[in-house]
């Protein structure tokens, strides 16, 4: 129960990203859900969020991530992962996993405590927003900030992603943060969007 009320309290503290009309790119991948390139604050970022109405009015939800540039590219690094892994559950592969666990099969920090994550429990993709609970003992834990596609939410995703690539080709030259510290390991473990919790959370 403890854990379910810090997950909302860390809801309440994220703010949403203000978009505006006029986006580069935005395009429905499935009902409700958006993949957008837009400009905030003199930045372009990325979301993969659903959008509620109201009374005709479009409005975004918190259901979704905010990724930059190299976010993005580490989440389509690792599509081809992705892919192997949610064929193999479609084909029932059974795993070894340690009993007990409920960690994801596969989890991938894209930046800024942002993760890609597949589960055995569902056939899909999360993409989600964790944090560090305020005691030290208890591991990182998912938001209720994120978005959850279904394996066909994903494939229709990904058309919709090489479209963007496509209109885009700047984002192909988008550099990963990790990659920006020239393999300076105390850097990167003092940087914010690489190192979100102070240690690594993988
Ligand atoms: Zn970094």
């Amino acid at each position: 129960m403890k854990r379910a009320t810090e997950a909302l309290e860390e809801e309440d503290t994220v703010e949403l990203p203000f978009l505006k009309d006029g986006d580069l790119f935005k395009e429905e991948f499935a009902p409700g859900k958006f993949l957008v390139y837009t400009r905030f604050n003199g930045q372009w970022f990325i979301h993969i969020r659903e959008f509620g109405n109201a009374a005709g009015r479009e409005y975004a939800t918190k259901k979704g991530v905010c990724l930059t540039p190299g976010r993005l590219r580490t989440l389509r690094r690792n599509i081809e992962s992705i892919d192997n892994l949610l064929s193999q559950l479609e084909m029932g592969v059974s795993y070894n996993v340690p009993a007990g666990r409920d960690d994801p099969l596969f989890k991938v920090h894209l930046g800024g405590a942002i993760f890609a994550t597949v589960s055995e429990n569902y056939y899909g993709v999360n993409l989600r927003r964790y944090f560090q609970p305020a005691a030290q003992n208890i591991r990182t834990l998912p938001t209720k900030n994120g978005i959850y596609l279904t394996c066909v939410q994903w494939n229709a995703f990904k058309v919709k992603l090489d479209q963007l690539y496509a209109e885009c080709p700047e984002l192909d030259k988008a550099i990963e943060c990790f990659m920006s510290h020239d393999g300076n390991q105390m850097e990167t473990f003092e940087c914010r969007e690489c190192t979100p919790f102070g240690y690594d959370c993988l």
